[in-house]
């Protein structure tokens, strides 16, 4: 048979790929070697497609053994890498390999400087892996026949603007890539070196590697040997094939081997760092299944939840069917119960290193706490579970954070309640007038900075059989005492009109409601507050009502959300509040009053991080200063 039958067809590269391929093909400080890994990668997924499509069609199956060879030829500076995989048909060429635009090509070129100078080898999570070959070769050709095709194509190109593809006879099955290298790259053909870059990023590949006819990857899978014949550099090595990071070292491995209910071997990785808090975007999941030992699927996203999205890892299973179809697994109950149990074996690895080495799970929980506690919301059934590995910063020492449990042991028996307070840092926090009867009392209050911990805990509602309480609002309780509420419920059944301990002044009455008057439906309520020590007042939301700071959030989110009225608690013990009660006898007096309520009003918001009504404030501020420069004497004596 004559190859080359028909004229080539020319094609122009989807923009963006255009500009990744310029950039790769001049990047010259890249650590090249990650070309290889990523073609055997596409090498050995087509070889995975390919045994896939004969586990419902055994007819296509062949006499060949599934295999990647890699052939270089130093006099000719050709480098070769071949599969029998699945192959590519004349479309699927023109479409995946330069017309199609990939999200994935954007998405990486926009995270590399335009120099060159970026991180190339984590181009394999973006699905434009292929296009490395341009970091290695001037021209690049591929030789492919799909698997239900007579005849193949070849696709080339110098990675420039353009690639043409050409009817080619006489090919086998699957596909080969012809790198043609650029001039000073002749090392790529020299066996030691190829042998020394195979080994390093491909040794678990699930299919045989021969390099000129030697195996190169042929060793037992690690993940079936017993974990006291493994070293620390093969789980390394093994994570740094899984996760494509072959510089980096996991943060925790977990090896598991099960034998009941149900077999299965895995291991599981952390990684170092959580790419997503680095602007990478949403991790992708990066568990690999395997049904005795052979792939059924990359990047299985339901074996783990999506709150532990970020661990990369590997599950072979003895009982999962060699045929399950990954459409299906959903449906396996094998697969199902895997994951489960998987889940919680996770959950338990995280609480042993809480335990055992609670720095190490601070360097966690500073990289995947954010993740891991979404699983409060989502995950009902690990809830507690998950509620054990939260962390807070918290009135106890600032400078460490405390666990639920940690927290529960230092407080009294009799307390009821775990106290907690948003704020937008520590140091607003600790200006919060509503912790001022906490310090007295010498009650834990917990710091939370971040708005998604409010959600967490308001969803997590209780924790130990306390309840977990935002101390702005009306709800708390102290120990020893009945809430506030309750207090109140009481009072109104005895008829009894005042809902405080202490009597208070005629005075104290006018002040409130002069307050009352100035604020009007601002407020739900003007008050005497019993929590206050310092602070003339301070804002306290009804019960029920979510925290401050959670409402904050949701109406940042939500333009329709509406803010809860807030009681107006106010503190007859402080000083500037004992002074408009003296001024307050005087009925000339009512105005200023009045606008000292709104200004204390517009301060208590202030300091919750809100904003007041500005424009008044403004005003009401200017008239202050006028009055006190208007008293002053020219003279200073
Ligand atoms: P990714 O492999 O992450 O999808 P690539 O840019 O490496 O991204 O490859 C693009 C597509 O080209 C692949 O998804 C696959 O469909 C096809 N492809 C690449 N190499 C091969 C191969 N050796 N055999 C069959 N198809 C391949």
């Amino acid at each position: 048979m004559t190859a080359e039958t028909a004229t080539p067809q020319e094609f122009t590269f989807q923009a963006e790929i255009k500009q990744l391929l310029h950039l790769l093909s001049h990047s010259l400080y890249q650590n090249k070697e990650v070309a290889i890994r990523e073609l055997v990668s596409n090498a050995s997924d087509a070889l995975d497609k390919f045994r896939h499509l004969t586990l419902t069609d055994s007819s296509l199956a062949g006499e060949d053994a599934l295999e990647i060879h890699i052939e270089p030829s130093e006099d000719d500076r050709l480098l070769v890498i071949r599969d029998n995989g699945i192959g590519m048909t004349h479309d699927e060429l023109v479409q995946n390999l330069g017309t199609i635009a990939h999200s994935g090509s954007l998405e990486f070129l926009s995270k590399l400087p335009k120099d060159g100078s970026g991180d190339v080898s984590l181009i394999g999570q973006f699905g434009v892996g292929f296009y490395s070959s341009f970091m290695l070769a001037d021209t690049v050709e591929v030789r492919t026949r799909s698997y239900g095709d007579e005849s193949g194509w070849t696709w080339k190109s110098d990675g420039t603007g353009s690639f043409s593809i050409e009817q080619t006879d006489g090919l086998d099955r699957g596909t080969q890539i012809r790198l043609h290298l650029k001039e000073d790259l002749d090392e790529f053909t020299r066996e030691e070196r190829l042998k020394y870059i195979l080994t390093q990023y491909s040794t678990f590949v699930p299919h045989p590697i021969k390099l000129d006819g030697e195996h190169v990857n042929d060793q037992k899978p690690i993940w079936v040997e017993p974990k006291s014949s493994l070293s620390d550099e093969q789980y390394e090595k093994f994570y740094q094939y899984l996760s494509h990071r072959s510089t980096e070292s996991p943060m925790w491995h977990f090896h598991l081997s099960a034998d009941s209910p149900i077999q299965f071997n895995t291991i599981l990785y952390c990684p170092p760092t959580n790419i997503e808090a680095m602007g990478f975007g949403r991790a992708e999941h990066g568990l690999h299944l395997c049904a005795k030992r052979i792939l059924v699927q990359n990047d299985n996203r339901d074996l783990l939840p999506e709150y532990l999205r970020f661990i990369y890892g590997l599950v072979d299973s003895d009982d999962l069917p060699l045929n399950v179809s990954r459409e299906s697994l959903m449906d396996n109950s094998v697969f199902r119960k895997i994951s489960k149990i998987l889940s919680k074996r996770v959950l338990g690895h995280l609480q042993k290193i809480a335990d055992d080495t609670p720095e190490e799970y601070d360097t966690f929980y500073q990289q995947f706490g954010s993740v891991l506690r979404e699983g409060i919301s989502t995950d009902f059934e690990n809830r507690e579970q998950i509620g054990k590995l939260l962390r807070f910063q918290s009135s106890n020492d600032t400078n460490k954070t405390t666990s639920l449990d940690a927290y529960i042991e230092r407080a009294d028996d009799e307390q009821n309640q775990i106290y907690y307070i948003g704020g937008p840092d520590l140091r607003t926090i600790e200006k919060n007038p509503n912790l001022e009867i906490f310090r007295k009392k010498k009650l834990e209050v917990l710091y939370l900075t971040d708005p998604v911990d409010e959600f967490v805990l308001s969803n997590l509602f209780t924790y130990e059989g306390k309840s977990l309480t935002s101390i702005d609002s009306a709800d708390i309780e102290f120990p020893g005492e009945k809430s506030e509420a309750d207090k109140e419920d009481t009072d109104s059944e005895t008829d009894d009109k005042e809902s405080t301990d202490e009597p208070t002044s005629p005075g104290f009455d006018k002040v409130l409601r002069l307050f009352k008057e100035a604020l009007g439906d601002r407020v739900e309520e003007v008050k005497q507050s019993k929590r206050l020590t310092d602070s003339p007042c301070c804002l306290v939301n009804p019960e029920g009502a979510a925290s401050s700071q959670l409402q904050k959030v949701l109406s940042m989110a939500n333009q329709d959300f509406e803010m809860a009225k807030r009681i107006f608690e106010i503190n007859p013990d402080s000083p500037f509040i004992e002074r408009l009660v003296t001024l307050s006898a005087n009925d000339d007096h009512e105005p200023f009053i009045k606008q000292a309520g709104l200004q204390l009003f517009s301060n208590a918001m202030l300091l919750e991080g809100l904003t007041p009504d500005v424009d008044d404030m403004v005003d009401r501020m200017q008239t202050f200063m006028d009055e006190l420069a208007s008293n002053r004497s020219p003279l200073v004596t």
